[in-house]
């Protein structure tokens, strides 16, 4: 079996360790001896969305979401047909936003996105932003977990209609709303940089099955040896007093 990796911008958006995602889902595939292809396509490159199972996109400052988005809005019908035929979407945080309705930046400034999904990003003043770590508690594709990442962004994300998680510690998509992130059967948004997979190996697992089922079907994967990577995120929900 094989996986294609369509990894967007990766040259401009890629903050707090976004590639590493790219790596651990190239890594946990080679466990499985399933072939994972990984394309990057950046601003005027050709790429169409719907030759790839996993369509990855990570953050930006505002300085680069504003360099890429209009490039971005030109794909826009690409996208909607390779989310038509099943490609699934990993989305971290500026990726997240441009997926919405559009994204006001501290200064006023409004640049649209994509229109997916009816959320929308109004980043607040320079004094609030929202860093840290953040754990939280999801249930993804019938699998119940805690996670952890990192989070830095100055956009409060509003109106998301299905969240991806409930906030244990941190902020989430608003200072205090709660909530984090935005999901459905196809994409994962999220505010969790980290990098997001390595210490949240359930995660990476249901994106490979998700990528997977684009032109295999519902796939079980082997199991692997986590010890390591739950120690991590153990580690981290202790140090944010988070037990059971
Ligand atoms: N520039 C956006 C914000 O500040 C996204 C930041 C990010 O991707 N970490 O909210």
């Amino acid at each position: 079996m094989k996986i294609r990796i369509l990894w967007m911008y990766h040259d401009l958006m890629d903050l707090y360790g976004d590639k590493g995602n790219i790596q651990v889902l190239k890594t946990r595939c080679a466990k499985r001896g399933i072939e994972c292809e990984v394309d990057t396509c950046t601003i005027g490159e050709d790429r169409d969305p719907d030759d790839y199972d996993l369509f990855f996109m990570g953050g930006g400052a505002d300085r680069e979401q504003n360099l890429i988005y209009e490039d971005l809005l030109k794909r826009r019908d690409a996208i909607q047909n390779a989310m038509d035929h099943n490609t699934a979407f990993l989305l971290i945080c500026g990726g997240y936003q441009l997926f919405g309705q559009y994204y006001k930046d501290q200064d006023g400034q409004k640049i649209d996105g994509l229109g997916f999904f009816d959320y929308y990003t109004i980043a607040a003043d320079r004094d609030h932003r929202c860093i840290g770590n953040i754990a939280v508690e999801a249930e993804m594709d019938g699998m119940k977990f805690k996670a952890v990442g990192f989070e830095n962004h100055g956009g409060q994300t509003q109106n998301v209609a299905s969240p991806f998680a409930k906030v244990l510690s941190g902020h989430g998509n608003t200072y205090k709303s709660g909530h984090e992130g935005f999901m459905n059967s196809q994409v994962l948004a999220t505010y969790m940089h980290g990098p997001l997979l390595p210490k949240n190996p359930v995660i990476a697992d249901i994106l490979i099955r998700r990528a997977l089922k684009k032109r295999n079907g519902d796939v079980v994967l082997q199991e692997l040896d986590d010890t390591l990577e739950n120690k991590a995120r153990d580690v981290m929900l202790e140090r944010l007093k988070i037990h059971g």
